[in-house]
């Protein structure tokens, strides 16, 4: 079935860790989740086995979700172990990132001890632009450079803030604490109306999620700081949310066709 699936579409986009079809219906794209991972604006490039089957997963689930809550998102359905339907979008080239406690860039940035709780939670924007490593950028420079309008932030940022309210609620149920996240935002045309949908996923590849007792880190920090046990901890994530694979593990790497 997948490879099959595969080449019957025409490939319209391949990014880092997913590819693009041409989707059943006009204004439908078919989102295919690959094993490769990348981190470091490219220069670390490795292989996750059943990340694309357990990221596709759980971006089916959390972005069904979202959608309950009454957040729009590009997810339409999951056609198989590899691939999703999706809406076709004009994606902002805006990566919103929220953080509740700091890590990453912003432990760096500011000198900040990796784990400190921050103050409130901290809504950032980068520029969507691998040459020039996705800069950080103010709402200044999106309107300025017609990137999103005053209004199209003040709508991503109640989005993104209610977004973070319901996932860490939800990931601190199954003892995890969402650290930060990032998300994607994409226009949906209806006619002559615009909304502003969630797009691409959101999984352990663009979340930061640590274990609530032992801070252990279950999120691509693994990968990206050689820690391993990389594949264990998207597999945990997917079985405290109830939603791993039927078969368990081993259902993973699946027929040779899905690989
Ligand atoms: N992130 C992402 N894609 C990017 C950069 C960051 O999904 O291109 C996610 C990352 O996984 C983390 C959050 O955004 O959950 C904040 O990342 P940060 O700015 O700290 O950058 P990093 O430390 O990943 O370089």
């Amino acid at each position: 079935m997948g490879n099959t699936a595969m080449s019957r579409r025409r490939q319209i986009y391949e990014g880092k860790a997913k590819v693009l079809f041409e989707g059943p219906e006009p204004g439908t794209l078919v989102q295919y989740f690959k094993d490769d991972a990348s981190a470091f604006n490219n220069s670390k490039k490795g292989t996750i086995t059943g990340k694309g089957v357990l990221n596709n997963r759980i971006s089916e689930y959390l972005m069904t979700m979202l959608a309950q809550l009454g957040i729009p998102t590009h997810f339409v359905r999951r056609l198989n172990m590899r691939e999703q339907l999706v809406r076709e979008v004009e994606i902002i080239p805006i990566d919103l990132v929220v953080r509740n406690v700091a890590a990453g860039s912003i432990a760096k940035r500011f000198g900040l001890v990796e784990g400190a709780p921050l103050p409130r939670s901290i809504v950032e924007y980068y520029y969507k632009n691998d040459e020039l490593g996705g800069p950080l950028v103010s709402e200044e420079h999106i309107t300025a450079f017609g990137w999103a309008t005053t209004q199209d932030l003040d709508e991503m940022l109640q989005m993104a803030l209610r977004i973070n309210d319901f996932l860490s609620g939800l990931f601190l149920g199954i003892g995890i604490r969402l650290i930060d996240f990032r998300l994607e935002f994409g226009r949906l045309y209806n006619n002559d109306e615009m909304r502003l949908v969630v797009a691409d996923e959101i999984s352990p590849d663009n979340c930061r999620l640590w274990d609530l007792k032992t801070n252990e880190k279950m999120d691509k920090d693994r990968f990206r700081e050689d820690l391993g046990r990389v594949e264990e901890a998207y597999q945990e994530v997917a079985r405290r949310l109830g939603i791993l694979p039927e078969g368990g593990p081993a259902d993973l790497k699946g027929p040779k066709t899905m690989q």
